[in-house]
């Protein structure tokens, strides 16, 4: 086991799947004591079991980032539980890609409440928390579509350049003692494609991620980097993608 983030108070959103999943399973290993919180409790409790079954320490609470006071419920019981929070993951996010002339407003809306609204509540429930300790480092998962725009991912984009944009600024603003990185992956593989229902742009998707992706232990590593630099480094942006993806 690598302890190098023995004693770490780790929450991490989106939990349930995916980046989540495999970070909070890596962090744990690594020594860390990690909250994770996402809507499916049954998924979170099976791999609460797993990692304690490997002798780490885990915490499922049921969480909806649409939810501003279900975020601060999950900052507060971490809190309660551990005395500190020393990393918060803003990771969970939806893709539902569509053209816009297909005018999925409910769709736009669920993207812009979980990718944006639910990293700003994920920031508004940590930043006190951290500035009170004096030190903390939130990561908020952005996308290599926060970086460039494609047709049928107009809105998906544009949530993921608000996360770099909210970053950038959380960086700036949060003074020294908090360490702020984005972490911008391309694609992985994860469950993140299966709820797109507009067709063309999941046959697109899927074809895309058939030729290269990566797993999800890559963007783990990746967060597992950030944090387990020394206090007075803060990594801003890692961009991780699979070598075969333009
Ligand atoms: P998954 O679909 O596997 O995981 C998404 C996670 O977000 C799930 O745990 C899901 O849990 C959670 N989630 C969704 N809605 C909510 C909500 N309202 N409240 C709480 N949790 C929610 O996909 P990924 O692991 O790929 O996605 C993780 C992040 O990585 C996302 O922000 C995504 O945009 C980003 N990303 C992914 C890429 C990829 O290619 N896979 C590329 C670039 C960025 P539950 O349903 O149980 O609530």
């Amino acid at each position: 086991m690598n302890n190098s983030l023995q004693g770490k108070i780790v929450a991490i959103t989106g939990a349930s799947s995916g980046i989540g999943e495999a970070t909070a399973r890596l962090l744990a290993r690594s020594g860390a004591f990690v909250v994770l919180g996402a809507r499916r409790m049954d998924r979170l409790s099976a791999i609460v079991a797993d990692i304690e079954r490997e002798g780490g320490k885990a915490l499922a609470l049921e969480l909806d980032v649409q939810r501003k006071e279900q975020v601060q419920a999950f900052v507060d019981r971490t809190v309660t539980q551990f005395g500190r929070l020393d990393v918060f993951v803003n990771n969970a996010g939806v893709m539902l890609l569509a053209p816009l002339a297909d005018r999925k407003i409910d769709q736009w809306e669920r993207m812009i409440d979980v990718n944006i609204k639910g990293v700003l509540y994920g920031i508004a429930a940590a930043l006190p928390v951290m500035q009170k300790q004096g030190s903390g480092h939130v990561i908020n998962v952005s996308s290599v579509a926060g970086h460039k725009v494609g047709p049928g991912f107009t809105v998906y984009c544009g949530t993921k350049f608000a996360v770099r944009a909210i970053s950038e600024g959380f960086r700036q603003e949060a003074g020294p003692a908090i360490r702020s990185t984005i972490i911008s992956p391309g694609a992985v593989t994860t469950e993140l494609p299966t709820h797109i229902s507009d067709g063309p742009a999941k046959d697109a998707v899927n074809g895309m991620y058939a030729a290269a992706a990566i797993s999800a232990d890559a963007i783990a590593n990746a967060i597992h980097y950030a944090i387990s630099q020394t206090p007075d480094v803060d990594v801003n942006e890692i961009i991780i993608r699979p070598t075969a993806q333009e």
